[in-house]
């Protein structure tokens, strides 16, 4: 797969039309579950790997609309990884307690040490996102942001982390049928709120927040990827490449025995 297509360069004008939402990449369902799979072992080591050397950090943001897969992303791709060292961070609506700080006062407690691996569900984003659309803070706070986002961003890559920004990209149209499963799903019903439909008709302030936000957060120290989600497979197909790819080149290696073994033997 041509991976460099949905990587968003850095300073580029972004169009979201420029990504299909229904991409399949050229591969079929079958082929798609195949790689994942393969995929999913050589994380799964990669992983180990990571946390047994305890150099590298790295930190996966994921944004979405909702109803994008978030959360069946994390599930799928991260399947089977040992749970030391990987954990996930949900952002939500901001207690009175984080409110009152600066909004990135309640992200830095999280960000990957040494050999972890941290997955922002929902992130500091948030705030160029929902607050941009329903103006909880005035223009001319929330404007300003995209320059703090990216100077702390870099802090984190100056001293050793290394970030990888996924936008789960949903037509308007899968979202109604995801919406609609909700629905109609009595397992799922948990899953929706009528705050769902208030959002759903500000889909365009939505994607137009979007597309500001790659546009002026893609850096080349923490780029964003677009990953076309109207297919749940095609999606962890391509997140799990991603990862793969990243973590090949941050090339994780088995520590050395701490000890001197030469002659040890166990009786
Ligand atoms: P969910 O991920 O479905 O549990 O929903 C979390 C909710 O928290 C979403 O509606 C987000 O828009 C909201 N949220 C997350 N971060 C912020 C923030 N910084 N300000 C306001 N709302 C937020
Ligand atoms: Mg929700």
């Amino acid at each position: 797969m041509d991976l460099e297509h949905y990587r968003v360069t850095p300073g580029s004008n972004v169009d979201l039309a420029q990504w299909a939402t229904d991409d399949d990449g050229g591969l079929d369902k079958d082929e798609g579950r195949h790689l994942a799979r393969e995929l999913n072992e050589r994380l799964e080591e990669l992983q180990e790997r990571l946390w047994a050397e305890h150099r590298h950090r790295l930190l996966v943001v994921l944004q979405a609309t909702d109803t994008g897969g978030k959360d069946g992303t994390i599930r799928h791709v991260f399947d089977g990884v040992n749970p030391q060292g990987v954990k996930v961070a949900a952002f939500k609506k901001p207690t009175e307690r984080e409110l009152a700080h600066d909004y990135l006062w309640r992200v830095h407690p999280h960000v990957p040490g040494d050999g972890e691996i941290v997955i922002f569900n929902r992130s500091h984003y948030e705030d160029v996102l929902v607050v941009r659309v329903h103006e909880l803070v005035p223009r001319a706070r929330w404007e300003r942001r995209y320059e703090h986002i990216n100077a702390f961003e870099k802090l984190l890559t100056d001293e050793g982390t290394t970030i990888v920004k996924l936008f789960l990209h949903l037509s308007r149209e899968e979202q109604a049928e995801r919406l609609r499963a909700r629905l109609e799903t009595p397992h799922k019903q948990w899953k929706f709120s009528l705050g769902d439909l208030a959002e759903r008709e500000r889909w365009d302030a939505y994607q137009e927040a979007f597309r500001v936000m790659l546009e002026r957060t893609s850096t080349p120290w923490a780029p964003w990827w677009v990953i076309p989600a109207d297919r749940k497979w095609f999606r962890n197909l391509l997140v799990s490449e991603i990862l793969v790819e990243v973590l090949e080149a941050l090339d994780p290696r088995w520590p050395p025995p701490t000890d001197d073994l030469t002659g040890v033997e166990i009786v």
